[in-house]
């Protein structure tokens, strides 16, 4: 099993390796389904403090070069030919387990119902749009509320 302090000094490492450690950090966050995140906005890899636990020590490296490969490769990459590059150039071998972030996370339409579930668009929403979880088809009451991250 990782351990959590190891893992810091792994991520930070690799920063400092491959990105600007003046503007790039990192830390665990408190996710359960997924393993890492590269969060543009803040320049920050986060990995899942309750999954690294879990993860044996290979597993969790690759889940950095997973989200290292992210920041470097830029928010419009995705996982496209252009990350793979990078990942594969950095040392990431690819496959299931390391999968871990989901691609939402980079969508840049962020939409929320009244309930306040969030939703999210990788193009800008053209047509009113209500929620589905509120409501079955479309229902004025439940209107999603769009706008764009600054970051992405
Ligand atoms: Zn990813
Ligand atoms: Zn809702």
């Amino acid at each position: 099993m990782a351990e959590l302090d190891r893992v810091r000094v792994w991520a930070e490492a690799l920063i400092r390796m491959h990105l600007d450690p003046a503007e790039w950090s990192f830390g665990f966050d408190h996710a359960k389904r997924r393993a890492g995140l590269c969060n543009y906005a803040e320049r920050r890899i986060t990995v899942s403090r309750y999954l690294a636990a879990r993860f044996e020590d290979d597993e969790i490296h690759q889940v950095l070069l997973h989200e290292v490969a992210h920041a470097l490769a830029g928010p419009s990459a995705g996982h496209g030919p252009r990350w793979k590059r990078i990942a594969a150039e950095i040392g990431y071998a690819g496959g299931r387990t390391h999968d871990g972030d989901i691609a939402h996370e980079r969508a840049p339409w962020v939409g929320s119902c009244p309930a306040g579930h969030a939703h999210y668009r990788f193009r800008r929403p053209t047509r009113p749009a209500s929620c589905a979880r509120c409501a079955r088809g479309f229902s004025e009451a439940h209107l999603i509320a769009w706008r764009r991250r600054a970051d992405v």
